[in-house]
């Protein structure tokens, strides 16, 4: 075995650079996303044309190249796929592969923001995922099912971590071949986030969770959220919505007594006034242990009707595979808990 194949064992999507020539790692890149390596590889039939060396290389890491691995699959009835995936550190993420095509992928491990309804926040944040960590749930979710769309809407705040997650934002659009349009990145916001994100040349569509128009409630909701006002984010945000060219996702997960009431919805609209953006009401998962319920379904429906009689475009997002534990952070949060047990 060469030396350069013994460098590529857990060395990540990206640990083919340099080890093959970089049209074909580009290409032997793209047929691991697609999840079309299998092994062993038969290289003709794919259209990869490597020398007997490079076949060599490209094996050894299809054997053991990938730096994270699958430790734990839930499938719920809607045909949600939540994976448990172990990091080379023994630090776990997870990653949802939902029946519409969609991945949900994790940028960090925990986070940072602690928002109270979530179980993600609950232990604070320990790292960044790296680029590699990243693209590779994606890999993952493929071979569970057909994905094309991305959402970093897992576990962690996008923006935290900003650098790794535009790198790979690019590296999905050119190994896994999904459009920057057809990924979506989830944030709470800040200013300076977003108007840093508009530097970067490829850009996906924006999600603002916003949950709450009022400043002081969503201080106490979004603890350790950008303490920027509200329209400033609500501004910022809809500048890099028109520099991409898509509207701005509005994310609002529905808490019964908490954001639900006729004023919640009157301070929305008044600050989405002039915004190019859509309201997406996302329906509470509940999380054992956490004080928080959907409200019924008759007051979702009655607040989404509100949002577009004031000329709002407004839809519901029911939380996929409740029974797979897919409220954000709750797999994770059960192998915690087992482990210390
Ligand atoms: S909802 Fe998102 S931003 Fe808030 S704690 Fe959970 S992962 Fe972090």
């Amino acid at each position: 075995m060469s030396d350069a194949a013994d460098t590529l064992i857990g060395s990540g999507l990206s640990g083919l650079r340099g080890a093959l020539p970089e049209g074909k790692a580009l290409l032997a890149r793209r047929l691991v996303a697609a999840g079309r390596l299998p092994t062993p590889f038969d290289f003709d039939k794919q259209g990869l044309r490597l020398a007997p060396d490079e076949q060599v290389v490209l094996q050894r890491w299809l054997d053991a190249g990938l730096v994270t691995k699958v430790e734990q699959e839930s499938r719920s009835k809607d045909g949600t796929v939540k994976l448990l995936l172990a990091l080379h550190d023994g630090k776990k993420v997870e990653t949802v592969a939902m029946p519409i095509g969609a991945c949900c992928v994790s940028t960090q491990v925990g986070c940072a923001v602690g928002c109270r309804f979530c179980a993600s926040g609950l232990f604070g944040v320990e790292r960044h995922l790296s680029s590699d960590e990243i693209v590779e749930q994606i890999v993952h979710a493929r071979r569970v099912m057909r994905i094309d769309r991305v959402v970093f809407m897992g576990m962690g705040e996008p923006s935290h971590n900003l650098d790794n997650v535009m790198a790979a934002v690019a590296r999905i659009r050119d190994e896994v071949l999904i459009s920057p349009r057809r990924q979506t990145f989830s944030t709470v916001g800040g200013v300076k986030p977003l108007e840093r994100m508009r530097t970067f040349a490829v850009r996906p569509c924006l999600a603002l969770s916003l949950h709450t128009a009022n400043e002081a409630r969503r201080r106490e909701l979004l603890p350790r959220a950008h303490k920027d006002p509200l329209p400033d984010i609500v501004a910022a945000a809809d500048a890099y919505g028109r520099d991409v060219g898509t509207p701005v996702q509005i994310e609002w997960t529905m808490l019964a007594g908490i954001n639900d009431s006729d004023q919640d919805v009157d301070e929305l609209c008044t600050l989405l006034q002039g915004v190019r953006c859509y309201v997406n009401f996302i329906v509470y998962n509940p999380v054992d242990g956490l004080p928080f319920a959907a409200p019924d379904r008759e007051r979702i429906v009655a607040m989404v009707r509100a949002v577009k009689s004031r000329g709002i475009l407004a839809t519901i997002r029911d939380s996929s595979g409740p029974d797979a534990e897919a409220a954000c952070g709750q797999l994770r949060l059960r192998d915690r808990v087992q482990a210390s047990g």
